[in-house]
């Protein structure tokens, strides 16, 4: 089996697991967990980086800084992974979900401008949906597969609507938008390390910010919001939230790589576009020109969504459909969904996403362009 996306783990993580295991510092405290948020927070041109032990739960503790809770809103569009709406749910707020576009799969920024200046009210520099008089306090765009929506669009909005930005960036670890990495376009943006990302800590995230004291804040809500080092003394609710010295380590390891991940998943995306262009109805993530995307998930439209799938994937080809559009979820279809031709529904009816790990092989890659041809000429 060519498999989707594979943790390639081909640099010094073991050399540095062990260096833990041998010093025995497994836990949180050592020295890797450091370096691996300054690494991450280097390489993504932010100022602070504050490692958690997943992305989910550092969207989470970013909408908790921000203020969102109970009964208030979060805009964020209708495609992505269910974790940015849990995130949102945690919280006790609900989600107002957007279409995307049809052809980047983003969400839909003159979509959300008709629905801002339409439907809601800003007063006292606040911002509120008409119809219930509950507050809409921030926007969560998320980059999904890597590329990104209009961010310059999407900032101005937030600007004159009053809605702090926090980026679902978790896929988007190497992308930027006009030269600026993704993650430094609001108050935070949120890195995944999970299993099927572009670098894997197996699980884990970083939190990133350019505000010192949003990053010691989100340092000190990570940690149980301890306020001194030798007694237990703490200062509010907090999470242990933390990413251990371990996983940390794999990370300082796969951070030495990711130029070279990256650079191969471009070939990847570059070698397909080339190789499918042109087979039946196949059509491509569409990517504007300012944006320059990590490429990690290789994915591409055809109505033959289905039984070519069924068919990869009998044929040794790992291949996964789209994720539902999050209002077609029983917990989110009385959810606010804000849309117009629900373009969402047909990305997820045609979008199916192919192997394209950092270390698949050009044999590899061969073969899946030619089980794809097999498919399209067996159904004729
Ligand atoms: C992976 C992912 C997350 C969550 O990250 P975890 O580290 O798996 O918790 C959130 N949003 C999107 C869009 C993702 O792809």
């Amino acid at each position: 089996m060519i498999s989707l996306t594979d943790a390639v783990i081909a640099g010094n993580e073991w050399k540095y697991v062990k260096e833990c295991l041998d010093t025995t510092w497994i836990s949180s405290a050592g020295k890797y967990v450091g370096q691996f948020e300054q690494m991450v927070a280097e390489f993504a041109g932010a100022k602070y980086g504050v490692a958690c032990m997943n992305g989910t739960a550092g969207l989470h503790l970013c909408l908790e800084m921000i203020g969102v809770s109970q009964d208030d809103y979060v805009i964020t569009p209708n495609i992505t992974f269910i974790a940015t709406l849990n995130s949102i749910k945690y919280t006790g707020a609900s989600p107002i979900l957007i279409d995307v576009y049809a052809d980047t799969w983003q969400m839909d920024v003159g979509l959300l401008k008709r629905f801002l200046e339409k439907d809601t009210e800003v007063r006292n520099g606040k911002l509120f949906l008409k119809k219930d008089n509950r507050r809409i306090k921030a926007i969560m765009p998320v980059h999904v597969l890597g590329n990104m929506t209009e961010m310059d669009e999407l900032l101005e909005l937030a600007d004159i609507y009053h809605l702090d930005v926090v980026e679902d960036s978790t896929e988007a670890l190497g992308s930027s938008y006009k030269g600026k990495h993704a993650g430094n376009f609001g108050k935070f943006g949120v890195f995944s390390f999970n299993g099927n990302k572009i670098i894997s800590t197996g699980g884990g995230g970083v939190i990133v910010t350019n505000d010192e004291a949003l990053a010691k804040r989100a340092k000190h809500l990570t940690t149980q919001a301890k306020v001194s080092r030798i007694d237990y003394i703490h200062d509010e609710v907090g999470y242990n939230y933390r990413l251990t010295n371990i996983l940390a380590a794999v990370g300082v390891a796969q951070m030495e790589q990711l130029e070279g991940f990256i650079a191969r998943k471009k070939f990847v995306n570059q070698f397909y576009r080339t190789e499918l262009g042109g087979i039946s109805d196949i059509t491509f993530q569409k990517v504007n020109d300012h944006i320059d995307p990590n490429c990690w998930l290789f994915t591409f439209s055809t109505a033959q969504m289905r039984p070519l799938l069924e068919y990869l994937n009998s044929n040794g080809v790992q291949c996964r459909p789209f994720w539902m559009p999050m209002n077609q979820l029983k917990m989110f279809k009385d959810d606010l969904y804000i849309t117009e031709n629900n373009h969402a529904s047909k990305v997820y009816d045609t979008c199916i996403s192919i192997p394209c790990s950092s270390d698949i092989t050009d044999e590899e890659l061969k073969t899946v362009v030619e089980k794809i041809k097999e498919f399209y000429k067996s159904i004729g």
